[in-house]
């Protein structure tokens, strides 16, 4: 086996079931989305029920500091704020989490992701939009839920709490990661010894969370699809001595997928970056995301020869996925 490939292999002791990892990690990305309302608990219950390693959580803060589950800032994508607080809707048309507290947050119900204009799913082939009589959770509930879950099927799925925008929130007078960090501990999650990913786009952020708040988990540093990640230092961090420098305050990076792997034209072989290589040496995880089934990189043919090139060629060490079932039936048949 190769040294990169041990870096890989993750073990983790938690709430007395030991977790070990021989592949690479699948993470539910958003929870089972391809198939339910993302960051309900309905996805994340069908997405443990999938055998998902990891499952994740986007987080944001409500107007009373709540942090709870959810992929943006805003609301009116992914439930029907507009139909039930008209009132709130900011100059810039748009309704924001941030304006609103729990107890209102809880009247909302949860709809597959839409177009705010058209009101069509942004995928047409998954689980319609409109009301699913579902609702959106604290990471509190959510946390109690997948320990519930966890418990009662003796197999522990970890999480992959994501801090969004933090600047953003601070800018609003909002410390989103000290809410986060608060309730991660009083679940249990808070060295990394707990099976727990916390993970940013920002990187100034992630050294705060390290120095200032006194973050002992794991940590990984997101980076945006144009290689940028944190303005105007993210490329310099993705060279060789950036990587190295990075893997002090950080356990690994998340990457686009195209920053990893490209099909340049229809019917050309898959073309892989060094950016893993590199990450190893600096021996940092490399998580990549996002697998879809119904939004595929460019010129791909198929999500086998997507799993074949981050898997087998690339050498990733895990990867969002929103089809954690035909993620981990390729890592069980194909490699
Ligand atoms: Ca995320």
């Amino acid at each position: 086996m190769t040294l990169s490939r041990v870096i890989g292999w993750v073990f983790f002791g938690f709430s007395g079931v030991v977790f070990a990892q021989n592949r690479p990690l699948v993470v539910a990305h958003r929870g089972a989305s391809g198939y339910l309302p993302e960051h309900t608990l309905a996805a994340k219950a069908y997405a443990h029920a999938l055998g998902a390693d990891f499952l994740e959580q986007d987080i944001v803060l409500t107007k009373d500091d709540v942090a709870v589950v959810l992929h943006d800032i805003y609301l009116d994508t992914v439930t029907d704020v507009a139909k039930k607080f008209p009132d709130r809707r900011r100059a810039d048309g748009r309704y924001y989490v941030l304006d609103l507290t729990l107890a209102e947050l809880k009247q909302l119900t949860v709809s597959e992701r839409f177009h705010i204009k058209s009101g069509a799913a942004v995928y047409p082939r998954r689980f319609p939009p409109g009301d699913s009589g579902l609702s959106i959770s604290t990471l509190d509930e959510e946390l109690q839920f997948i320990q519930g879950m966890n418990r009662s099927t003796g197999r522990a799925a970890g999480i992959y709490p994501e801090i969004k925008q933090p600047q953003w929130h601070r800018a609003q007078g909002h410390d989103i990661s000290r809410q986060v960090l608060v309730v991660l501990a009083r679940n249990g999650y808070a060295t990394k010894a707990d099976a727990c990913f916390l993970q940013c786009f920002e990187i100034e952020e992630l050294r705060r969370v390290r120095l200032e708040l006194g973050w002992r988990g794991r940590s990984i540093f997101l980076l945006d699809g144009k290689a940028k990640g944190a303005g105007g230092e993210g490329s310099r961090l993705l060279t060789a001595a950036g990587l190295q420098e990075l893997a002090a305050w950080v356990d690994g990076i998340g990457p686009a997928l195209g920053q990893i792997v490209a099909w340049p034209s229809p019917g050309s072989a898959a073309v892989v970056t060094d950016l893993v290589k590199q990450a190893h040496a600096a021996k940092l995880l490399v998580h990549p995301y996002t697998i879809r089934l119904d939004e595929l990189p460019k010129n791909c043919p198929s999500i086998d020869a997507l799993h074949t090139a981050l898997f087998n060629e690339a050498g990733i060490d895990g990867v969002f996925s929103d089809f954690t079932d035909l993620t981990l039936a390729w890592l069980r048949s194909k490699r």
